[in-house]
């Protein structure tokens, strides 16, 4: 018997979906699903020769060009319509600040998942603190403030950047009925940054952990991922960078703050997958991860800051620990060895993964339960079962995008937002068919315990959960 999916709305107009790689590829299903729309009005813009089969053996319409600084107003503005429609930007080498701008200035809803730079930014300029996620997103905050109100565009809005934010408000609520406190979900940001002040979190790993593997191993001289190779290779290159939380006893000899904009975060002089950070996930329990920077990392530390600026009451650290599938961290340990990108590129397909999950979360540290991670658990089988063409990171991302979709049709006039902004018991409302096991773990572990004790390290043992103590030496 057929399934059946909600419909959560009409989309009248275009739907332009910017970039049909990994990510692009599993969004269209779930809007072929959930969304009233005519199909003949659905155009991918992509580049890649490779989607042009899928594309026409699915008759979508494909126009195979990249979108650039140079084009974009006359592309668009020639397949947009003003007031209707929706503008999915999935694609790398964008700028998603000028897309969402022309959008508004069009009324078009727009969403992304990521603040992407045009072509060469990445890669283009020696001076780091301009090459951070910090400054990114600072640039699209700036916008918000210049020009609030007006059509709803979301801001990276996938699984991290995006759903894990929904997470950590549940982990909140989740925290607060165990430790006995009757709380209703806030109504503000000011109220819930004072629940997580008021609970004692003093920090937060976006804590994910990768086992998805096929059968072939990773041949020498490919970069093997389970999403965008070059979307990974560009956060990777881009220097560490998290949200510096009101705890922290100790600063990093390397580490830099920002003069202008919110002051959430920091940098570190160093790239990101090649910065270590001791974390925990369920399945591997203790682990390292990669502190690969984010969106996430600053806007949840600014989300949840009492206060302002660079000293305030309170503010949380916040950092993404990352372990991606196997055949990435050779492919990085491969990359950073050898001073070379590799040539070939690979994601891997649901249909050659034969085992594994992606198990994303939040862990909430520092609290009177001592940690909880909650998050995600879904295995490739099973995004196998409940979506086609992606593999469970993928799915973890798609069906973020659908949530926010549906929430920019149901709040049309809200404005630039990320997913803190959002109403997060409505999107994983959305998202939650989606996500396979959905769960809270609490642990008794910290960055003090399974350390090497031949080899003693630099660190505080009067704050376990100090930055300094979370990064590996
Ligand atoms: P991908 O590399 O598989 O696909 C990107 C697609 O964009 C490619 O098909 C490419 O041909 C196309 N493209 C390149 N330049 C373009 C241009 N100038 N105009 C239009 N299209 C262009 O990447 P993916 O895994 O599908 O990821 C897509 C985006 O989503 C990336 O920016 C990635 O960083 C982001 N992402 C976010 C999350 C999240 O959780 N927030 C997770 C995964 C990916």
């Amino acid at each position: 018997m057929a399934q059946s999916h909600p419909v959560y709305g009409r989309i009248d107009g275009p739907i332009v979906i910017i970039g049909f790689g990994s990510i692009g590829k599993g969004t269209w299903p779930l809007i072929e699903r959930h969304f009233d729309y005519d199909a003949d009005r659905l155009v991918v813009i992509e580049p890649d020769p490779a989607q042009a089969n899928f594309l026409r053996q699915h008759r979508i319409n494909h126009v195979p060009v990249a979108v650039t600084q140079e084009n974009y107003r006359e592309l668009l503005g020639g397949l947009l319509e003003p007031g209707r429609g929706f503008c999915v930007n999935l694609s790398v080498d964008t700028s998603s600040l000028d897309l969402m701008r022309l959008c508004r200035e069009l009324g078009v809803p727009y969403i992304d998942t990521v603040v992407e730079p045009w072509a060469g930014y990445y890669f283009g300029t020696t001076d780091n603190a301009a090459r951070t996620n910090y400054a990114l997103r600072q640039a699209v905050r700036d916008e918000k403030a210049r020009n609030p109100g007006g059509t709803t565009a979301i801001s990276c809005c996938g699984a991290n950047p995006g759903m894990v934010s929904w997470f950590v408000k549940e982990a909140l609520l989740t925290l607060a009925r165990d430790t006995g406190r009757d709380v209703a979900p806030p109504a503000t940001r000011e109220g819930w940054a004072r629940l997580m002040q008021g609970l004692g979190v003093k920090g937060i790993h976006i804590a994910e952990r990768d086992t998805q593997d096929r059968r072939v191993p990773r041949p020498r001289g490919v970069f093997v991922n389970t999403w965008s190779v070059e979307g990974f290779i560009a956060e990777g290159f881009q220097p560490a960078e998290l949200g510096w939380g009101t705890h922290e006893p100790w600063f990093p000899e390397n580490g830099h703050r920002h003069e202008t904009g919110c002051q959430a975060g920091i940098w570190l002089e160093r790239p990101g997958a090649i910065t270590r950070v001791h974390t925990w996930c369920p399945t591997p329990g203790p682990q390292f991860g990669f502190l690969v920077t984010h969106n996430e990392a600053i806007s949840i530390a600014d989300y949840y800051t009492v206060g302002q600026g660079a000293a305030p009451e309170y503010r949380p650290t916040c950092h993404y620990a990352y372990h991606p599938c196997d055949d990435a961290v050779l492919s990085l340990h491969e990359m950073f060895g050898s001073g070379r990108v590799q040539e070939k590129h690979h994601i891997l397909t649901e249909d050659e993964i034969v085992q594994g999950i992606d198990e994303l979360g939040v862990l909430l540290y520092g609290h009177e339960k001592n940690a909880l991670w909650y998050g995600s658990r879904l295995s490739n089988d099973a995004a196998r079962d409940l979506a086609p063409y992606q593999n469970a990171t993928g799915l973890q991302v798609t069906s973020a995008v659908l949530a926010g979709m549906v929430w920019a049709l149901e709040n049309p006039n809200a404005g630039i937002v990320e997913a803190d902004e959002m109403d997060h018991a409505r999107c994983l409302q959305v998202q939650r068919p989606y996500l396979g096991p959905v769960e809270a773990h609490y642990t008794d572990w910290t960055p003090l315990q399974d350390r090497w004790e031949l080899f003693p390290e630099d660190i505080d043992p009067d704050e376990p959960w100090a930055f300094r103590n979370v990064l590996a030496s």
